[in-house]
């Protein structure tokens, strides 16, 4: 069983995604980490990120791998280095290519197969291109300034005033949102959560319970998403 989540950064999908899974006792893949480690590969070549074909080329010379939450590179752990400010910057255009989401999709796949078609995915495009028939998807939101002050205490903000942070998530949600190949958005049949007021317990407490009745109408949507906003 696939439970997908998706939404915007700064919306606590990592920390919920990896609870969730957890307390499933099932496999938990974290996508933007594999965009991250596709753009740290492009960063370490001389290829331009505006030129998909030796992008492509590059990133599949490398083997990019997941193991328990940590992301490797050749057989590496870089889980320090896709965070840095340079990745953070860059990765949104290097994943806006059909050509290396393409490629990195195939990986994401695989791994699910992998750990036996059971795990949390979180991401972007999970419910909507991913996994389609996950059997669960969520789309977590919530309101910019609570994103942005999350976002701030990240290992990724490196200190950066909530400011500067709330404007490099809006630019990024951005490019996400509006780029043509598997642009974020809800899936029609995604439960949005809005995690704005809720504790992370709380948060997990809702998707568990959906995963033991999937298909139960939404309830805690109380208000318009980022990505429909978009
Ligand atoms: O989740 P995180 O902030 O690490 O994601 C980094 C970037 O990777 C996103 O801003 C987006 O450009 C890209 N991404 C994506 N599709 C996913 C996950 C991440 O395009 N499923």
């Amino acid at each position: 069983m696939v439970i997908a989540i998706d939404g915007p950064g700064g919306v606590g999908k990592s920390t919920v995604s990896r609870a969730v899974a957890r307390q499933l006792g099932i496999a938990y893949l974290d996508t933007g980490a594999t965009y991250r480690a596709a753009t740290l590969i492009a960063l370490r070549s001389d290829v331009r990120l505006n030129d998909a074909h030796a992008l492509v080329k590059e990133i599949s010379r490398h083997a990019i791998g997941y193991r328990d939450g940590s992301i490797l590179l050749d057989g590496v752990p870089v889980d320090s280095a896709i965070r840095g400010d340079d990745v953070t910057r860059a990765v949104s255009e290097v994943s806006a290519h059909p050509g290396v989401r393409e490629h990195v999709v195939g990986i994401q796949r695989a791994w699910v197969d992998d750990n036996g078609g059971d795990a949390v995915v979180e991401g972007r495009d999970i419910g909507t291109v991913v996994f389609p028939d996950a059997a669960v998807k969520v789309f977590l939101t919530a309101r910019p300034e609570v994103r942005a002050h999350r976002r701030a205490h990240d290992a990724e903000a490196g200190g950066a005033a909530i400011d500067e942070v709330a404007a490099a998530l809006a630019a990024r949600d951005t490019a996400d949102a509006t780029r043509e190949a598997s642009p974020m958005r809800q899936a029609h049949d995604a439960t949005a959560i809005d995690t704005s007021d809720h504790t992370i317990a709380e948060v997990v407490a809702m998707i568990v319970a959906l995963v033991a009745e999937p298909g139960t109408p939404d309830s805690p949507d109380d208000g318009p998403s980022d990505a429909q906003e978009a």
